[in-house]
């Protein structure tokens, strides 16, 4: 089929310092990047999954300039959305919940991949949100959840894979 099929638009959510940008890059594969703030960023990039290959487009676009236009835009063209908060922060957390309902508004009867992403599950000692507080969050906004660490690099293959199974599912189901 067309290749166009095969490149999946993901946009990354959520409050100023929850590690959009260090996931992104772990992504993309261009850590050592890592002491340059930059305004936003597209990662691009081929993942085999499951045996079959896609192609992420990863959008770390969302703090670019803080526009509501910018924000409108990033709610309406992905194909998939990774919201994440950082289990050291309530606020993010809260701050996740509401990017959901905005979300669902302006996707309202869409089916759309969602994954709750709780960051930063290495600070156990300042952690604010539960494993459990960020499951029934997911529950209750039917969405996908994972907690990822990206400083030691957990589980963030594992998100970006289950994004793709995600989108697959969906597009299956069709
Ligand atoms: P963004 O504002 O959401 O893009 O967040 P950044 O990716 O810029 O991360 C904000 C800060 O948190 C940086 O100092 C990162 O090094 C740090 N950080 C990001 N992810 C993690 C993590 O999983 N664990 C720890 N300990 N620090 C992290
Ligand atoms: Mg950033």
């Amino acid at each position: 089929s067309d290749s166009e099929d095969h490149v999946f638009k993901v946009i990354l959510l959520g409050e100023h310092g929850v590690g959009k940008s260090s996931l992104a890059r772990i992504f993309g594969g261009v850590e050592d990047l890592h002491d340059v703030e930059e305004a936003g960023n597209t990662y691009d990039r081929s993942v085999v999954v499951d045996g079959e290959e896609a192609c992420l487009l990863v959008f770390d676009i969302w703090e670019q300039d803080n526009t509501h236009w910018l924000h409108n835009q990033c709610m309406k063209m992905g194909d998939a959305y990774v919201i994440v908060y950082s289990v050291t922060d309530k606020a993010s957390f809260e701050k996740a919940s509401e990017l959901r309902i905005q979300l669902r508004r302006a996707r309202q009867s869409e089916d759309i991949p969602i994954i709750l992403v709780g960051n930063k599950s290495d600070l156990v000692r300042s952690r604010e949100v539960s494993v459990e507080e960020g499951r029934a969050c997911a529950v209750v906004f039917d969405c996908k959840f994972i907690e990822t660490s990206a400083a030691l690099h957990h589980n963030v293959k594992d998100l970006f894979e289950g994004i793709v199974r995600q989108i697959r599912l969906r597009k299956d189901s069709k």
